[in-house]
């Protein structure tokens, strides 16, 4: 792979053929996704639809030492707003100095959409470096200046020789994409071509110190890249970094509230390892294509089966599969005690999951180990990274075939009539969509949280734990539905869910 010459990158329906619109069983969208036709999919009917820019605020709101620039009419990244407080939180909990999120508007109107916008993100970029004097400023491309073509590209090549601050372009128009994952693409493109990697020098003229050299490259050898996701917690983080230094390794992360800094030298690692494909496939292909640094994306370490791959797949790696394997089996052992009582209360009962696809098929396998009956799934999109962990899903859990899934960003009146339909015990989805399930009487469980454990050993505990709690008291969603409806027509809970869905026949 290798874009990175380009200055936009391209959307995943093209480089990945991902799917944006289905409804049928995990068999079904299985077969279908092998014969490669999934992405011709489409709706007739389309309730909502997420925009990629402000995917990519999700991550790069984490990012320290920054200042923002919202390239756009003031309503996108609007939602930064509910941020501020929540990322300079989490920031701190990386370096006490952090400054949290920093973020500037450059409110084109009307007269700009004559004019065009450079000028004002002249101003801004100036301004920002002026009053903040930060590390780097990330100027994100929105649909309004990418339709009257302003060209921020040469603009920001001009205003790098006058400012101090690495000036990072980040192109996530939003009406580019309907798969809103296209977000990951377009900010690891801008911190590829901006921050990893150091500027060619003329010959070092000092003699090289061999000793150093050598303990230096043993370093790297033994040094991997973790790439995070914003929406991991802290304490996931560290529970990860602690299995891995038990493996003797030195583990850096990235690329969530990283300091631009922690970039640069990024490609002096022995391996690139991914937490969730969806996020990093663009990041650790052109990582190798550029620097040789391998990677593994084969999984997210949520729930013990998953946990135990990510972990000897990284093992393997560098030879130590037999000290892994020690190591898996006396957390699980220890896990498995204290589970008891917890898969006691879960056994039989039913959910329903809304998310990423990576997160919902591994959760999947989680709340089977705890006894659950998975009803069904309901993805943004599906791909390839998709089509393998599902196959693994329904080798390992046979009954998972019938399972149905839905794949489709927003689109809540589908879940309506989904969750109407199965009445799942609970709801496992993603915060943006769980009170949807709420106002229809159905207990909801988040995906994830930045407050909590959901990842490695220490992450199935605290599911289980955590789960247990919800469907103990389930008083508030049953009270809720009694005061509140959601604003679909009765009809429409009789209708196939999936009237609305365009399915290639071809197939
Ligand atoms: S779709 Fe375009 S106009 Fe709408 S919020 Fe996203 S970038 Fe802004």
């Amino acid at each position: 792979m290798d874009y990175i010459k380009e200055k936009t990158p391209p959307i995943r329906e093209e480089r990945l053929g991902a799917c944006m619109a289905f409804g049928g069983s995990c068999c079904d969208i299985s077969n279908q996704s092998k014969k490669g036709c999934l992405f011709n999919n489409n709706r007739t009917f389309s309730q909502s639809q997420g925009c990629q820019l402000t995917l990519s605020l999700a991550i790069l709101n984490t990012i320290r030492d920054s200042v923002i620039i919202v390239h756009s009419p003031i309503g996108c990244g609007a939602n930064l707003v509910a941020q501020a407080g929540v990322s300079k939180g989490y920031q701190k909990l990386r370096d006490p100095n952090a400054f949290g999120l920093r973020w500037i508007n450059t409110n084109l109107d009307e007269v700009d959409v004559i004019n065009g916008g450079e000028e004002k993100l002249r101003s801004a970029i100036l301004y920002a470096d002026r009053e903040y004097r930060p590390s780097a400023i990330i100027v994100m491309n929105s649909c309004v200046p990418a339709l009257i073509g302003d060209d921020i590209d040469t603009l920001i090549e001009e205003l790098q020789q006058q400012v101090a601050a690495r000036i990072v372009p980040v192109h996530c128009e939003g009406f580019k994409t309907r798969i809103q994952a296209t977000a990951y693409d377009a900010v690891y493109h801008g911190i590829l071509r901006t921050l990893v990697g150091i500027e060619e020098e003329e010959a070092d003229p000092v003699i090289i110190d061999e000793l150093e050299e050598l303990k230096k490259r043993y370093r790297i050898s033994r040094t991997v890249n973790v790439l995070n996701v914003s929406s991991m917690s802290r304490s996931d983080e560290q529970g990860l970094v602690k299995l891995l230094q038990s493996l003797d390794l030195n583990v850096r992360i990235l690329p969530c509230y990283a300091h631009p800094d922690d970039f640069e030298d990024s490609f002096e690692a022995a391996l690139n390892v991914s937490i969730c494909a969806t996020h990093d496939d663009y990041f650790v292909e052109h990582m190798k294509s550029k620097y040789g640094v391998p990677f593994i994306l084969r999984t997210i370490p949520i729930g013990i089966a998953n946990t135990n791959k990510w972990l000897l797949d990284i093992a393997r790696f560098f030879g130590m599969e037999e000290q892994a394997q020690k190591l898996i089996d006396s957390e699980v052992r220890e896990l498995n005690q204290a589970l008891a009582p917890y898969r006691q209360f879960l056994q039989g009962k039913t959910a329903f999951l809304g998310g990423g696809e990576i997160r919902i098929i591994t959760t999947a396998e989680l709340l089977h180990s705890l006894g659950m009956e998975v009803l069904g799934l309901r993805g943004f999109h599906f791909d390839r990274y998709g089509e393998g962990l599902l196959e693994e899903l329904m080798a390992e859990i046979p009954e998972s075939e019938k399972a149905i899934i839905n794949i489709g960003t927003g689109q809540p009146f589908e879940q309506a009539n989904l969750l109407s339909r199965y009445k799942p015990d609970v709801f496992v989805g993603h915060p943006g969509g769980n009170g949807w399930a709420n106002k229809q009487g159905i207990p909801v469980f988040p995906l994830f949280g930045q407050a909590y454990d959901y990842m490695g050993y220490v992450g199935v505990y605290e599911v289980a734990r955590r789960l247990t709690r919800t469907l103990k008291n389930t008083s508030y969603s049953q009270n809720l539905v009694k005061h509140v409806r959601l604003p679909y027509r009765q009809d429409w809970y009789a209708e196939d869910p999936f009237a609305y869905i365009k399915q290639d026949l071809a197939l």
